[in-house]
């Protein structure tokens, strides 16, 4: 699976350099030329990172920025932010509205692609790798395939997603409403119920054989990828 990059930029030459060299590094890249064709962008299909340009016609990338924050099935979406300009104050304020990283204009490719990988790997590592690990647990995405202790673990494809979430997130705790959002997608109307069975599932498949349980279920929140 290629990470999804949407790029947020006014300037077309600037546009076809970096969709010319991401795309010969294995991404698949969307583009948008304002704000407001990249909010629309965004909730249509919601990229694995986004490169948004401080300076935009209309809508400011900060206000972008602080906008994509405000959409819950977006909020977690890495983006990486484009400055002209070089002052220290911008760049807090560029961090401050909800960016994980810039990078100052004039860039090379290469650098900025290096700061995605960078970024995509703290944040999003299932994206960075073919394979993702958790003790005796192995995603591989390439193959599609899970193994527990070297056994193949067959699971449903929203088991799949669900677990792959996780692993992209070990540790954390996450409310059914979240899961909801982030492995069904943000069109679909769900009874929170729904994500309880799927859990149970995934459960059942990880744990057949008396394994440990890998999922946490906590009390009145959620549930979390956790063999502690
Ligand atoms: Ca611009």
């Amino acid at each position: 699976m290629k990470p999804y990059i949407l790029i947020v930029e006014d300037e077309a030459s600037l546009i076809t350099l970096l969709r010319y060299n991401l795309e010969k590094e294995g991404f698949e890249v969307g583009e948008a030329i304002d704000g407001d064709e990249a909010l629309v962008m965004a909730r249509e299909r919601r990229p694995d990172l986004m490169v948004l340009d401080w300076i935009l016609p209309s809508l400011a990338g900060i206000e972008v920025c602080r906008r994509l924050r405000r959409l819950p099935e977006i909020k977690n979406t890495p983006i990486i932010m484009l400055t002209a300009r070089g002052e220290e104050a911008d760049r807090i304020r560029g961090l401050d509205s909800g960016a994980d990283d810039y990078i100052v204009k004039p860039f090379s490719p290469t650098e900025l692609i290096a700061r995605i990988r960078a970024v995509l790997r703290r944040l999003r590592p299932a994206l960075a790798d073919e394979a993702i690990t958790y003790r005796d647990l192995k995603m591989d995405l390439v193959a599609h395939k899970v193994t527990r202790d070297g056994q193949i673990v067959h699971l449903g494809p929203t088991e799949f997603r669900l677990l792959r979430h996780f692993l992209e997130h070990p540790g954390r705790v996450f409310s059914r409403e979240q899961l909801l959002d982030s492995v069904w997608g943000q069109d679909v109307y769900l009874e929170s119920r729904t994500v309880d069975v799927h859990v149970r599932r995934l459960r059942q498949a990880l744990n057949a054989g008396d394994r440990a349980d890998l999922i946490r279920t906590v009390r009145s929140a959620g549930y979390s990828l956790d063999a502690s």
